[in-house]
């Protein structure tokens, strides 16, 4: 064991092996070092362990593959031809390429945040979407924070904390990645009391639940999930009838940020930001980042003096959102002041995305790779918390493993095309693999065809590789 201790190279014999550098070259040295330093003192454990010291050749390779690895962003493009528009866990969807230029000019430059210019005073970064907001919106004002969660969460501390909120026991829910309703009203401060059963509430059970402590009537969208049967929710204008006879604020979380009706594409209905505003809710809440198409954001609009209020918290400083995300909700606002979101928004684009042209798309990538490919009709999902069990048809290239003797599984092509330069992600339905057009830019399009002709010369030729289609 002394021996091999002793044996070891030196750090500096490690570091100036010209192997290593190109490495070098780019990493700072004392990082490099101290990467360096702690592979050598693994190995001594492993050998103080009884193992066997690693030859020099591997320990120059495994430090190589660790700096080039820790150089490697984790995060990178993917391609989602899941045929999921909204995929959270994919980062919700890509933006207009408006979007992405009024980003890119927030980051590259200083911009007037927080001054107003023509008076050369201080300004708040609030005011940038206010005009826009309001006129898209129909609302009195309106504020911008970090997410959905975030708006609501300021909205309860700055308006209801250490008074009652009441919410329908069906409306109390987890909407996902933790967000439950009662957990985020106990965070705020705001007592909540819950009414009805989890399939009916009445507007009687609100009425009798209010007492000098009660302070607002809360209404949740159930984004994620649909109850059937024998069901029964009160209506906002309702609500909001109750609201006004009690002197009660109503706050209204509709989650996605519609302001197109839905049921155009022969999808089920999704609240609208201008119904809810118009229904005479105190405050409307939803995501920028959902049926909205822009950067995440949660955005708040309703009444000028309850906003003002939440400006002036500290939570909103805490929640606060970003020059650059804020230019990009501008630039993808306007779309809808234009009245050109469906066909610049990449969201709307993929929702109102043509049956033939989709069947087109499929035909085309099946027959890059037609000994183990089919086309079939199936379903798209608008997802991310949004028209539950409501889909759009559409045409799948549906990917059989072909060539059994080789024990080709489905699991296998699919790990294929994960593993690719640009993962392509699909779904998996009994034994296929589905991929969507639905999801897939058309500018990726060259690459998945090139992708799926080199998946199928592979399983011709029995070697499953996951290298980058050439
Ligand atoms: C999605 C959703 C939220 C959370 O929105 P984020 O922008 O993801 O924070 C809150 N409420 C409802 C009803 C939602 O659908």
């Amino acid at each position: 064991m002394e021996t091999s201790l002793r044996s070891l190279p030196s750090v500096d014999k490690i570091i100036s092996d010209p192997r290593l550098k190109s490495i070098t070259d780019g990493y700072d040295h004392l990082l490099f070092t101290k990467l360096v330093r702690g592979y050598i003192k693994e190995i001594r454990l492993f050998i103080k362990g009884g193992g066997d010291p690693p030859p020099f050749d591997s320990i120059v390779e495994t430090i190589a593959r660790r700096a080039t690895a820790i150089q490697t962003p984790s995060m990178r493009k993917i391609i989602n031809a899941t045929g999921v528009i909204l995929h959270t866990n994919l980062g919700r969807s890509s933006v207009s390429r408006e979007t992405v230029e009024a980003m890119t000019g927030a980051n590259n430059n200083y911009v007037n945040l927080e001054i107003d210019i023509n008076r050369n005073q201080r300004g708040s970064r609030q005011d940038h979407l206010r005009s826009l907001l309001k006129e898209i919106t129909g609302a009195e004002s309106a504020m911008v924070v970090n997410n959905n969660a975030s708006a609501v969460l300021l909205a309860l501390s700055a308006l209801v904390k250490g008074k009652e909120v009441i919410v329908s026991r069906g409306q109390s829910v987890e909407i996902g990645g933790g967000f439950r309703v009662p957990e985020v009203m106990r965070q705020s401060g705001a007592r909540l009391i819950d009414v009805g059963t989890t399939n009916i509430t009445y507007k009687t059970d609100y009425e009798a639940a209010i007492t000098p402590s009660t302070a607002a009537l809360l209404r949740v969208h159930s984004s994620n999930f649909r109850v059937i049967g024998f069901t029964g929710e009160v209506a906002l204008d309702e609500l909001v009838e109750v609201g006004k006879k009690h002197s009660l604020m109503v706050l209204d979380d509709i989650g996605s940020g519609c302001f197109i009706d839905t049921t155009k594409y022969g999808l089920l209905r999704e609240p609208l930001v201008q119904e809810s505003i118009s229904s005479g809710v105190s405050l409307t809440f939803f995501s920028g980042d959902k049926l909205l198409g822009g950067p995440q954001a949660g955005i708040i609009a309703g009444k000028k003096q309850l906003i003002d209020k939440m400006e002036k918290h500290p939570l909103a400083r805490a929640l606060r959102i970003d020059k650059v995300r804020l230019s990009g909700l501008a630039a993808t606002l306007l779309h809808y002041l234009k009245g050109d979101a469906v066909n610049k928004i990449p969201v709307w684009q993929m929702i109102s995305a043509k049956p033939d042209d989709l069947r087109k798309r499929a035909e085309k990538w099946a027959a890059s790779c037609s000994s183990i490919a089919d086309i079939v009709q199936g379903e798209s999902e608008v997802g991310g918390g949004s028209l539950p069990g409501s889909t759009l048809p559409t045409w799948l290239v549906s990917l059989k493993p072909g060539v059994r003797t080789h024990k080709t599984g489905v699991q296998d092509i699919s790990a294929v095309l994960r593993n690719m330069d640009i993962p392509i992600i699909g779904r998996i339905e009994k034994d296929t693999l589905l991929l969507d057009p639905r999801t897939v830019p058309v500018e990726d399009e060259p690459y998945i065809i090139s992708a799926l002709t080199q998946l199928a010369e592979n399983i011709a030729g029995a070697k499953l590789t996951s290298r980058r289609p050439k």
